[in-house]
């Protein structure tokens, strides 16, 4: 009787070690430029109650339909994290972070999971990192965190990157536009979608985000936020501008990059690559001055980024870098070896050489095969005969040369060798 296999959930990926080496240098990259900005790694759990995601993200996407949420044995309503700004925002209410310190900058690198329509670059389980940088409404602040993006992206050698900036202004800036907006969507009402119908009368800004044609076509000639800026709005994003200038870092302005929450204030952005397809958003990021109080903290400005691990390797394509090969390769002929083949590799290793030996004990000519594909420097060969001298052969297996070593001195001598 076959049983029948259980495969992984669509939208599900397996890391494999030929591709997780490609993971660890990101990550690398990740906590290198983290360190470099001066950023502290947060972790927060895998799931929280199911509310503090509801109560910032009432509306969106990920809300109506894309979360993991169930209810628990003790009847709680839970939901494994689809996103990491409101389980930050939690932490740093719940810790005091604010009381502690008036700046707090965090980072993470994590798993989300949203229900979504499995797709190249859009999985159901994937990975982001990003940072939260609570404290200061300043345009330095915000021009830190789109170099801080930037950075990581070129570091790990992202190009053609394009950065779209905008600004949302301030909570009155947004009332103001809502009804401009509505004004001017009045006489299309009835050319637009049902969903856009919906959002007409709760959330005009999303319509914004529409995807269909005939929208975008009326929406060229739709009023622009900036119309609505306060002055303290367009002062703030112009010296965000001035700072990026001064930074020597390249924007396109976008007027069409808009968030329909209330608690999204000012400076957004997002960075595109033109190495993806259609899914081609690699960095989503902006200023939440409002939304720490809106989850229960005392009023503090706040702004952060939240970028795609997936696509950003997507956007690398494929190298065949494998990280770091076996340097010592050890050979055993015959049983009497095999206690000599496995101290020998415990003791290099314990000298921090990367150290392989064949734990299926084939053939001597299998054995080489195998230590010339690992990538070895040298072959050491361990045999009876080798025993009985007390010396082992070495192999240099790139010219072929080959020496007798005394068994006993094998590790002081490798490691004197450059492998
Ligand atoms: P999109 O418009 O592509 O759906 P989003 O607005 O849902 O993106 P955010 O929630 O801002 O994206 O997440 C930030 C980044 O995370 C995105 O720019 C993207 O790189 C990545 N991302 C979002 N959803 C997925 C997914 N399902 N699979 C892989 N990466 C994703
Ligand atoms: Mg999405």
């Amino acid at each position: 009787m076959t049983k029948e296999f259980i495969r992984s959930i669509k939208g599900t990926q397996d890391i494999l070690p030929d591709q997780s080496q490609r993971w660890q240098a990101l990550e690398t990259t990740i906590r290198n430029t983290m360190d470099t900005y001066g950023y502290g790694e947060i972790r927060t759990p895998a799931f929280e109650r199911t509310e503090l995601f509801a109560s910032v993200g009432e509306g969106t996407d990920i809300v109506s339909k894309e979360m993991y949420s169930w209810t628990d044995q003790g009847g709680e309503n839970l939901t494994l994290k689809p996103e990491l700004t409101a389980p930050v925002v939690r932490s740093f209410i719940q810790n005091n972070l604010g009381g502690q310190s008036p700046m707090n900058k965090l980072y993470y690198i994590d798993a989300l999971f949203r229900r979504e329509r499995p797709q190249k670059g859009r999985y159901r389980q994937f990975h982001q990192f990003g940072i939260e940088a609570f404290g200061s409404e300043h345009p330095e602040m915000d021009a830190e965190v789109i170099a801080l993006a930037l950075a990581v992206f070129n570091d790990i050698g992202l190009e053609g990157l394009t950065l779209k900036l905008n600004s949302i202004g301030s909570s009155e800036c947004r009332s103001n536009y809502r009804n401009t907006l509505r004004d001017f969507l009045k006489p299309h009402i009835n050319d637009l979608s049902e969903t856009s119908q919906n959002r007409f009368e709760n959330n005009p800004l999303r319509i914004l985000d529409t995807k269909a044609p005939h929208e975008i076509e009326i929406l060229k000639n739709a009023p622009n936020i900036s119309d609505s800026w306060t002055a303290e709005d367009k002062a703030h994003f112009e010296e965000v501008c001035f700072l990026l200038d001064t930074l020597g870092i390249q924007y396109s302005l976008a007027s069409n990059l808009v968030r329909g929450l209330d608690y999204y204030t000012r400076t957004t952005f997002e960075i595109t690559s033109t190495a993806l397809g259609a899914q081609d958003a690699i960095c989503g990021g902006g200023r939440y001055d409002g939304l720490v109080e809106t989850l229960g903290g005392k009023p503090t400005p706040g702004i952060g980024f939240a970028a795609g691990m997936e696509r950003i390797l997507l956007a690398l394509g494929d190298d065949d870098s494998s990280g770091n090969p076996t340097q010592v390769y050890i050979v055993g002929l015959g049983d009497g070896a095999r206690p000599s083949v496995a101290k020998l590799a415990e003791d290099l290793r314990q000298n921090n050489i990367r150290t392989d030996f064949d734990p299926l004990r084939r053939s001597i000519k299998a054995q080489m095969r195998e230590a010339n594909k690992s990538g070895a420097t040298i072959a050491v060969i361990i045999g009876d005969k080798e025993l009985e001298s007390g010396q082992a052969e070495i192999k240099d297996l790139k010219t072929g040369d080959q020496e007798p070593v005394k068994i006993k001195a094998l590790v002081d001598h490798i490691n004197s060798l450059t492998l």
